[in-house]
């Protein structure tokens, strides 16, 4: 499939390629407020509607539509150009920009009602940042819990298992792990891309196993068996729950340093208040940089519980062969990098690295 050292090469182009893209997106932020074009987009903005909201939408949607044209190339070679060639995604180029298209709308809707909340709230309470990080703790429940049955269904087409005897051994082992779901649906990502996944979704009633069916046509029941223990896993830990609460906290924390930095900018870029349009690369500027800070912090608490989790899959089926099988088959198809450099993992990595899973599931020192 691969060759030897593909792995690392692909891995090291994707570090540079997201690193740039972070760097472009501070630079046009930058250069936006240091050449005064922000100011002129606002005032512009307000010649043309009245309205705050109207205005903030327009300045907002210049700066993401900039953004994303300054970065069209870096996600066209990250996303496309880069797994095409190290043999990971065979999805053609109008199916790709079609995902991508649905993503960016997706996303573009999210991010301008999150403008609009967080202006909304500077206009009227000096508390904004904390009622933001409340608005924003609420919404990111709400999505969660919404994901699998409003946004998986826009990029999958879900069928129920054929394979009446694997249902059947995978249901036994949710109930088994106290997690009792409605059904096993497989996910066509082989359409796309060659890489492996399985996760189980949704609450109560909608609970289902999603698996892709690039895994159910590579793997062997017993190593189904132990993905899906790990999924489990994380149900009965509430992983879910968990994660909410720790990017609440995390939020919480950037809205309060952002409220103080806005204050600044206020001072520093001639802002007519905290409210102004303009500020508005500014307090985007800062929420990405203390943002940024937080994920080695969001990855630490998140490599804890995936190796909970591990120890958890390999608790329920007592089978750690079928266990390492599993990892090795989905090194081979993710193009996993087994062993990186241990700085990369610890500010990069949400998963524990695939020789360290390895080594712990044959009891070894990880
Ligand atoms: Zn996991």
């Amino acid at each position: 499939m691969n060759a030897p050292g593909d792995a690392a090469r692909y891995h090291r182009l994707r570090l540079i390629l997201a690193l740039v893209d972070f760097a472009v997106g501070l630079a046009w932020l930058g250069l936006l407020l240091v050449t005064g074009l922000s100011r002129g987009l606002a005032d512009l903005a307000a010649s043309w509607a009245a309205a705050w909201w109207a205005q903030v939408a327009i300045v907002a949607a210049a700066i993401g539509l900039g953004h994303a044209l300054l970065t069209a190339p870096l996600a066209w070679l990250g996303g496309w150009r880069l797994p095409r060639r190290f043999g990971l995604l065979h999805q053609p180029l109008r199916g790709w920009l079609a995902d991508r298209a649905k993503a960016a709308l997706l996303g573009g809707a999210l991010g301008l009602a999150a403008v609009e909340v967080v202006y909304g709230l500077l206009r009227v309470t000096p508390l904004w940042w904390l009622a933001a990080a409340a608005v924003f703790f609420v919404f990111s429940v709400l999505l969660a819990a919404l994901f699998p049955v409003m946004v998986v269904p826009l990029f999958y087409r879900l069928k129920p298992l054929a394979d009446p005897e694997l249902e059947a051994r995978l249901l036994t082992l949710a109930r088994r792990a106290g997690v009792p779901a409605v059904g096993v649906w497989v996910a066509d990502q082989s359409r796309k891309s060659r890489t492996a996944n399985a996760a189980v979704v949704g609450l109560g009633r909608t609970r289902r196993i999603i698996l892709f069916d690039t895994l159910t046509a590579e793997f062997g029941p017993a190593e189904i068996e132990s993905v899906l223990a790990h999924e489990l896993g994380h149900h009965v830990h509430g992983d879910m729950r968990r994660g909410l609460v720790v990017q609440g906290a995390l939020s919480l924390a950037t809205f309060a340093l952002a409220r103080v930095l806005l204050d600044l900018g206020v001072e520093w870029w001639g802002l007519a208040g905290p409210a102004d349009p303009a500020g508005l690369p500014w307090l985007a500027l800062v929420v990405t940089l203390v943002a940024a800070l937080g994920v080695p912090l969001g990855n630490a608490f998140s490599r804890a519980l995936e190796r909970r989790a591990d120890d958890y899959a390999l608790a329920l089926t007592r089978d750690p062969s079928a266990f390492i099988a599993a990892m090795e088959r989905l090194a081979g198809l993710n193009l996993a990098e087994r062993r990186p450099h241990r700085l990369k993992e610890v500010l990069f990595h949400s998963h524990p690295a695939l020789d360290r899973r390895i080594a712990r599931a044959r009891g070894e020192a990880a």
